[in-house]
């Protein structure tokens, strides 16, 4: 009798650093088709060329002869914010591995030369799928640099604004409400929470803004600054009077767990 197949798994850590505003972590499967294939994504099943995943694969999955593969990051970017500082964490999860000696240095050097400086990963080594759930739920404080512009049409008294800023600079971290946003809205349940964000330094940039914020797991950036609606409370748009938005987002440092 034929020995019964075992799907191999092998599971690999570490961190990416990413350097473009239009790549997803995850393959970015078409919502309309859910991959398939329809005009929408002209038959591709997905609406971006590329991933994270998808490039960390293409090195990873034919060097460990593997199958299957899942991508598991310590939380994620929006696709169009870029990760810097030291990077994200993620586990990289591949099935029905046939091979198992493969110096993940030269194939950490290899997915980051191969794309093109999109995206860097490193301090690779391979791990247990307890990690999956540990990175997952290690919760971190987060660095955020904005680019934050007033809508236009807005009368904004620049030097008003300063003051404010200036003084939320100087200040503590104050708690803001989000309603889950409504660019999620559909896919997450709407809820109501609390988070703490502290505007640690500002600049003007011309007429932009140029804002440092650090805040806690799971706040939504974006929205703390536009207000999504009065979805958000306070917001940046409330502070200072004037709608304004975030039209660049990088996250700067994923700080060490909150205790
Ligand atoms: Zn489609």
């Amino acid at each position: 009798m034929d020995k019964p197949f075992t799907p191999t798994r092998l599971l690999f850590e570490g961190r990416y650093r990413k350097f473009v505003r239009d790549l997803p972590q995850t393959v970015f499967f078409c919502p309309q088709c859910r991959g398939r294939g329809c005009n929408r994504c002209e038959g591709y099943g997905k609406l971006t060329k590329d991933s994270i995943q998808e490039l960390v694969a293409r090195v990873a999955m034919p060097r460990f002869k593997a199958r299957r593969n899942k991508f598991h990051g310590a939380g994620r970017e929006d696709m169009d914010v870029r990760m810097l500082g030291t990077g994200r964490r993620f586990v990289f999860e591949m099935q029905k591995v046939k091979r198992d000696t493969v110096d993940l240095d030269d194939l950490a050097a290899d997915v980051t030369r191969r794309s093109d400086g999109r995206i860097e990963i490193f301090d690779l080594k391979l791990c247990d799928r307890k990690r999956v759930v540990e990175i997952k739920e290690t919760h971190c404080a987060k660095e955020y640099q904005a680019r934050v512009r007033f809508e236009e049409g807005v009368e904004v008294d620049l030097d008003a604004a300063a003051k404010v800023l200036d003084g939320l600079a100087a200040g503590d971290r104050f708690e803001i409400v989000q309603k889950t946003p409504q660019r999620v809205a559909h896919r997450r349940a709407d809820i109501e929470r609390v988070r703490w964000i502290d505007i640690t330094a500002w600049e003007y940039d011309g007429n932009d803004l140029m804002v440092s914020i650090l805040s806690q797991h799971g706040t939504y950036i974006k929205e703390a600054i536009s207000s999504d609606d009065g979805r958000s409370q306070p917001s940046l748009s409330s502070l200072l009077g004037a709608s304004c938005r975030c039209v660049e987002l990088d996250v700067v440092a994923i700080l060490e767990p909150e205790t």
